[in-house]
């Protein structure tokens, strides 16, 4: 199994010392990378285009927009500047660390579209100290550096969004202050996946893991919002943990993956997963569609709504005395309505002694591959739990697999495993 590379973003004032800590990250530990970003603005002294930045004149930064090319991107200090997105993905997907060194505006994107990278806001001992510093780098004017003090203070109000604050007073304190959050994010098990160490505890549990190696697996996750107006809305209380397990297992195992996930608190897979955020069950509809064209497996985690508004009504509904009344129609069946004809995973979260009976119905009514069962009725499984147990049913003739209590990303990588091994079985006999 393999482990995912760590996204580490320093931002900050210009002249906090980024880029001499990204630096020291990158010398240090192999494997890590700088990204080069690409900007708008013209080259300075020695600066190499492909080393310092990729220099681009406005019109192709603007085609690299509308093509979807950039991570992030923003104007700083009257110029563009903009990571390229697949470059950051691949490198990561191949268990590599990538070291960006970007301003403030472009790590609040980046906390949006991959939320688990790692934010780390850099910050000299004071205003005067940043002043002192800039002005003897000697590479900006006396007017550029007024402009980059009256900028660090808009950057320092947008803090609160990082995960990290190193204070770059001292640079070999700071140093060890950057290495030593390099150090914990990399021991964190969403960084690992599933230790080798912890495999061999459960014997066979993992065998058919590797089948899912090189395939594409999308997962949708979440509740999904289905809004009265635009304050209020009707939801469940899936959340998502489930499908960021899976994520993790697919991801692991060696797939290229996909989160289609609606509002959750858990939706920070690992960075070389890409995260498509939805809100309804028809926004699902419309992402799922799109991204299980050439799919060889669709886990279906999330917990759609069944009912949805008939009417959505637009701004803030004021309180009335009289009652409200709220006519629901019933959204769409997403496995049902999809073209793709990849296979199904699918899930049923069901109550009382008919539970199996009718995740099984539910898995032919929905025509799945097949469909894991988790009770709502028993203590630790289901919706807002941090595990879960349950029961794996499959359409054809493959026996029922029980897959045991434990953490969901446990259950997670069991699942993935079961079904491996059913997939192989299937193409060799
Ligand atoms: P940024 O990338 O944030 O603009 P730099 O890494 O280019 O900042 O650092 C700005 C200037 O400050 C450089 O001349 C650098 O050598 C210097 N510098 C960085 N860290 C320190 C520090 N802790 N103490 C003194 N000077 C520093
Ligand atoms: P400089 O022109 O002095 O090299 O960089 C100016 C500012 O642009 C620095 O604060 C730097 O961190 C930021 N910057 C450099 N590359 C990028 C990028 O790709 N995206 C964003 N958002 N900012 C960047």
């Amino acid at each position: 199994m393999y482990s995912s590379g760590m996204l580490f973003v320093l931002a900050g004032p210009s002249g906090a010392g980024k880029t001499t800590l990204a630096h020291h990250l990158v010398a240090g530990n192999d494997g890590t990378d700088f990204s080069v970003s690409t900007t708008t603005r013209l080259p300075r002294g020695e600066e190499i285009h492909g080393k310092d930045y990729f220099f681009v004149d406005d019109n192709e930064f603007n085609l690299r927009i509308r093509n979807s090319y950039f991570l992030e991107w923003a104007h700083v200090h009257g110029n563009r500047y903009g990571t390229e997105g697949s470059w950051v993905r691949n490198q990561l997907a191949l268990g590599k660390n990538v070291v960006l060194d970007i301003d403030v505006q472009g790590a609040v994107q980046i906390k949006e579209s991959m939320p688990s990278a790692v934010l780390i806001f850099v910050l000299p001992a004071s205003s005067r100290v940043l002043l002192n510093r800039l002005e003897h780098r000697n590479t900006d004017s006396g007017k550029t550096v007024e402009k980059r003090m009256e900028a660090a203070a808009g950057e320092v109000s947008f803090m609160g969004i990082f995960d990290y604050f190193v204070c770059n007073d001292e640079l070999e304190k700071a140093k060890s202050e950057i290495e030593a959050i390099f150090l914990a994010e990399k021991m964190k098990l969403q960084t690992i996946g599933w230790p080798l160490q912890a495999l061999d505890y459960h014997g066979n549990y993992m065998k058919g893991i590797s089948y899912w190696k090189g395939k594409r697996v999308v997962v949708s996750s979440g509740p999904t919002r289905e809004m009265i107006d635009e304050v209020r809305f009707i939801s469940n209380r899936s959340s998502g943990l489930m499908g960021v397990s899976l994520t993790e297992a697919f991801l692991y195992a060696g797939a290229e993956v996909v989160l289609v996930s609606g509002p959750a608190f858990h939706m920070d897979p690992p960075g070389p997963v890409r995260l498509v955020k939805v809100g309804s069950a028809s926004d699902m509809l419309d992402a799922l569609e799109k991204e299980t064209q050439n799919a060889d497996l669709l886990v279906m985690a999330a917990a759609v709504a069944d009912f949805t508004p008939s009417n959505s009504f637009t701004g803030k509904l004021k309180r009335t005395d009289g009652n409200l009344t709220i006519a629901l129609e019933s959204t769409p069946d997403i496995t049902l309505s999809l073209s793709c004809s990849c296979p199904v995973l699918s899930f049923a979260l069901e109550y009382g002694e008919t539970s199996l009976e009718r995740a099984r119905n539910k898995m032919m009514k929905k025509d799945a591959y097949a469909i894991f069962l988790n009770r709502g009725d028993k203590p630790g499984t289901g919706m807002e739990t941090a595990c879960n147990s349950g029961t794996l049913l499959f359409a054809g003739d493959a026996e029922d697999i029980d897959i045991k209590h434990g953490s969901k990303k446990f259950v997670a990588f069991g699942i993935a495993a079961a079904l491996g091994r059913e997939m192989e079985a299937s193409r060799n006999g």
